[in-house]
């Protein structure tokens, strides 16, 4: 249920109307649509309480559409939402540029990549220390001394660290040494994992599912915004289709349409939705040109002996050239990359 708040509304009105609400065992979200204040009624009303409150001063009207997920929805705020991450805005008026390798691989490893991406202007660093990976005998992540390197690489460089959460138990430990969590593709649905991250106070980087729709992305965000943590960034990393050229199909689209549906932060993952090192500076290029406000990257030094996603995985010095590039596109829609 959702009831609209006339324009007159006064204060102690709406007051009355939020208590008259949750009095009733209902949860509420307040938002606004411009000028206009609406109410998302969350749980299961008892009959007749929508012309109750209908009845009630300050009420313009009240539709019987269950909302589908107001903590995130556009409608939520009257401007998009900003996410901080140590000193680095995403969703603001500049482009973010996050990159690193796909797996923490050695101390020497990370620090070369982290300086080098700090030089070109990446703001913060990427770095996975569990990896979920299809096959069992693949790398699985350094796990803790992984996490250790991240915070080594954070406290030279001064950039801020993103890892992967793959367990609700290591939330703790991952909290003491990284500024970020990331939700990956294959655990966008991990309910349990959502609701774990939405009750702990890091920013989180929440991946689409390869196979998910854009409506359970949205949803999978609700459960981390409705359990108390407004902090999160969406991203597109491509989806599965019947096209085999590219690991993913980087789905463009979905840019613009979360930013219509939603007030979080888009950015987006040119290197898992490539799969190959080549495309990666043009799906770059369209991610920023589509309005997204930012990209995570993966850069290695010595790609060809990468413990996971090489063959993505930019060189060096194609990161400087790629960051050229997305630099000019940024420009031209008056976005600046942002620099630390
Ligand atoms: C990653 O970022 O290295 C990763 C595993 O991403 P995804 O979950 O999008 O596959
Ligand atoms: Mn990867």
């Amino acid at each position: 249920m959702i009831a609209t708040l006339s324009m007159g509304c006064t204060l102690g009105e709406k007051a009355a109307i939020l208590r008259f609400i949750e009095g009733h065992g209902l949860r509420l979200h307040v938002g606004e649509a411009g000028a206009v204040t609406v109410v998302s009624i969350i749980g299961d009303p008892e009959p007749g309480i929508g012309e109750s409150i209908a009845a009630l001063p300050g009420v313009e009207s009240v539709s019987l559409d269950a909302p589908r997920y107001p903590f995130v929805a556009r409608e939520a705020r009257t401007e998009p939402s900003t996410v901080k991450v140590r000193d680095v805005v995403i969703g603001g008026k500049g482009v973010v540029v996050i990159a690193g390798p796909c797996s923490v691989e050695s101390e020497d490893q990370l620090l070369t990549i982290a300086r080098s991406v700090a030089k070109e202007g990446a703001v913060l660093l990427r770095g996975g220390a569990f990896k979920p990976r299809t096959s069992p005998y693949s790398f699985q992540g350094m796990g803790e001394r992984g996490l250790e390197l991240l915070a080594v690489a954070r406290a030279e460089t001064g950039l801020g660290v993103v890892s992967e959460v793959v367990a609700p138990e290591d939330i703790p430990l991952m909290n003491g040494h990284v500024d970020m969590l990331q939700v990956g593709s294959r655990n966008m649905q991990n309910f349990r994992l959502l609701s774990a991250v939405g009750e702990q106070p890091n920013p989180v980087l929440l991946k689409r599912g390869l196979m998910s729709t854009i409506e359970e992305m949205l949803l999978a965000a609700e459960y981390i915004v409705g359990a108390g943590n407004p902090r999160v960034v969406l991203c597109e990393r491509g989806i599965r289709s019947f096209e085999t050229s590219t690991r993913g199909t980087l789905d463009i689209s979905a840019v613009p349409v979360l930013k219509e549906r939603s007030h979080l932060p888009v950015i987006v993952d040119p290197s898992h939705a490539a799969g190959k090192r080549s495309l990666v500076p043009s799906l770059s290029a369209a991610g920023v040109a589509a309005g997204a406000d930012g990209l995570l990257i993966e850069v290695h030094d010595r790609p060809d002996e990468a413990l996971s996603d090489g063959p993505q995985s930019l060189t060096l010095e194609g990161f400087t050239a790629t960051m050229e590039t997305v630099a000019k596109i940024a420009g031209a829609l008056d976005r600046p990359l942002i620099r630390l």
